[in-house]
């Protein structure tokens, strides 16, 4: 089958009513219509759907779709049937939603050719009874959207994913595949061609920048809930979401804000879903400003104006990261991407991971590596961010160029070569067998280190770092691990390693321009508090109270006003 680009037109004016495609989307639409295997990376809100859904519409038989939410196959469902003529079954959804009078309307509207699109979920498509039946009718070709969840490496792997080819190929022969993602790393994308047997698959990829969101992160300190509340304040009237870990915070930090005046709900994976709902459409409709989110939040949220997204915790990798931060300014507008964080927490996140099966610790930890440099780069966020997704950033001239905290205020660097010889030579002197805690005690000379007077070079090395705080030497490791000339050992929880590039490291000593992050830390501390006691005299000890009480639930009993509790001097 082969359509003019006039009919191509003609089709997406007439069923979606836009008057030219985005990006790829024409280079995809024709593939998929030829018949031929596709593979489409393109970030969030590029428009993937339309890529599967036009051709769905244009070519004999019916297409079948993949997709990991209920939520998110409802509501393209729904949309479709709002664009084509009274066509009550040109989409269906397929899924244990369904009783059984709906599932035999649903096999009809397909054997009498109406329905062009099924969405189904993969535990589905793993039921003989559809199988059989879908053996029988004509398969325009398989979307598998979100194709990520196939992959360990991606950011929300579904076991139930990975067998979606047997089943393929058991429904027909030759079925074309298109597999779709905005993940782009290059290890997903490996996964997915190869789980999909789809190498011969044309890719289509496009850029990942998002010139207009602008990257930020900020040490994050004890008073990290007023240092949001603030941002939050400043910000009034704009829609926001606050990323948090646990449940506990996201209630707290909701409450925090109600407490302050803000109107912002609270959304995890613990509320019933028609709480869940509830809130969720609290927000797209701007009944309140701010949700305060696990990541259970956002997936298939379409909300063009998000004006910031805040992580209260780091996330687990940048995948996860830009995901959550793509639902920032979509509509091109302004997008504010605030980050907060703290080395302690990469630490929680690896205690939580020490629990789990080797080879899930690999990868969690290799991921949180990842964002940990990025949390601690002095170089363009956006070109970190980009280059992580395999894709060249100019950081002068490209798009979106000024567009980060560090690109705007460069963090001043120093020379630690000295240092760093230092610190490989007493790893490798204590054979290494420590981790970073009891390397730096041994470093600075601490009275309470494990291991004391070994000699290297028959020098007594111990103390032999103490003209620096143990925070610069921590940090120092930090950055060591992150330009490869140390390495974890994950078996063995956090037991350090020289690299071959640590060794050659030491033969030859060059410069290593380490970033001041770890005196950087300790001086916002104090400039924090020192703003907040200037601008409100109290406003600290009375969030701090507030906190407590929050904490024990008698934020209801409560005899507060909304009152603001910070301003900004
Ligand atoms: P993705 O799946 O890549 O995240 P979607 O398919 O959900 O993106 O599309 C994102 C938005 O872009 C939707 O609101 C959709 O209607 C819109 N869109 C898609 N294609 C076009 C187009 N050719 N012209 C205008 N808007 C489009
Ligand atoms: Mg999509």
């Amino acid at each position: 089958m082969v359509l003019n680009d006039l009919e191509l037109q003609t089709s997406l004016k007439k069923y979606f009513g836009f008057s030219s495609f985005k990006g790829l989307q024409e280079q995809v639409i024709k593939n998929v219509i030829e018949g031929n295997n596709t593979f489409v990376i393109m970030p969030t809100g590029g428009g993937k759907s339309l890529c599967y859904q036009l051709p769905a519409l244009l070519k004999e038989g019916t297409a079948i779709v993949v997709s990991p939410l209920i939520a998110l196959m409802k509501n393209q469902v729904d949309a479709l049937r709002g664009i084509s003529t009274n066509e009550d079954g040109v989409a269906h959804v397929l899924n244990s939603s369904l009783n059984k009078s709906e599932v035999k309307q649903v096999k009809q509207d397909i054997v009498d050719g109406v329905t062009k699109l099924l969405y189904v979920a993969p535990e589905s498509l793993t039921k003989e009874e559809y199988i059989k039946f879908l053996q029988s009718v004509k398969i325009s070709f398989v979307a598998i959207d979100e194709a990520h969840c196939i992959s360990e490496w991606g950011h929300d792997f579904r076991p139930e994913y990975r067998n979606l080819r047997p089943i393929i190929d058991r429904l027909g022969e030759k079925i074309p595949i298109i597999g779709l993602t905005a993940t782009a790393t290059p290890k997903v994308q490996e996964d997915i061609v190869k789980n999909l047997g789809i190498q011969d698959a044309a890719l289509f990829k496009a850029s990942f920048n998002r010139p207009n969101l602008f990257y930020e992160v900020r040490p994050k300190t004890k008073n990290v809930e007023a240092d949001i509340i603030r941002f939050v304040k400043k910000n009034p009237g704009k829609s926001g979401i606050i990323y948090c870990l646990s449940r506990k915070k996201v209630e707290e930090l909701a409450q925090m804000l109600q407490v302050n005046g803000v109107s912002a709900v609270p959304y995890h994976a613990g509320f019933d879903s028609k709480t869940r709902s509830k809130y969720q459409d609290m927000f797209l409709m701007e009944d309140v400003d701010v949700v305060v989110a696990t990541i259970a939040f956002g997936m298939g949220i379409d909300k063009p104006d998000v004006r910031y997204v805040i992580h209260h915790d780091i996330p687990k990798s940048i995948e996860s990261y830009y995901q959550e931060t793509g639902r920032a300014g979509r509509d091109g507008g302004e997008g504010h991407c605030l980050a907060f964080y703290s080395y302690k927490d990469v630490e929680k996140l690896e205690k939580f991971m020490s629990g789990k099966p080797v080879a899930e610790q690999e990868i969690g930890n290799a991921l949180l590596q990842e964002i940990v440099a990025y949390a601690e780069t002095s170089i363009s966020r956006r070109k970190f961010i980009l280059h992580y997704f395999g894709e060249e950033f100019d950081e002068v001239n490209g798009e979106g160029a000024d567009m980060d905290d560090n690109a705007r205020n460069p963090k001043e660097k120093e020379e630690a070569r000295d240092s760093l010889v230092k610190l490989l030579k007493v790893i490798q002197g204590t054979n290494e067998k420590f981790r970073s805690k009891e390397i730096v005690k041994t470093l600075i000379g601490s009275t309470n280190a494990l291991i004391a007077s070994h000699k290297i070079d028959g020098k007594d090395f111990f103390g032999c770092g103490s003209e620096h705080p143990k925070e610069y030497w921590m940090a120092l490791i930090r950055q060591a691990l992150v330009a490869g000339y140390l390495r974890k050992e994950i078996e063995q929880y956090g037991i350090l390693h020289v690299t071959e590039e640590g060794e050659a490291f030491l033969k030859a000593p060059s410069s290593f321009m380490m970033t001041k992050d770890h005196v950087y830390n300790e001086e916002t501390d104090n400039a924090i508090v020192g703003a907040t006691k200037k601008a409100g005299g109290v406003a600290d000890e009375r969030l701090l109270k507030l906190l407590k009480d929050l904490r024990k639930n008698e934020a209801k009993k409560l005899d507060v006003p909304p009152f603001v509790v910070f301003q900004d001097p």
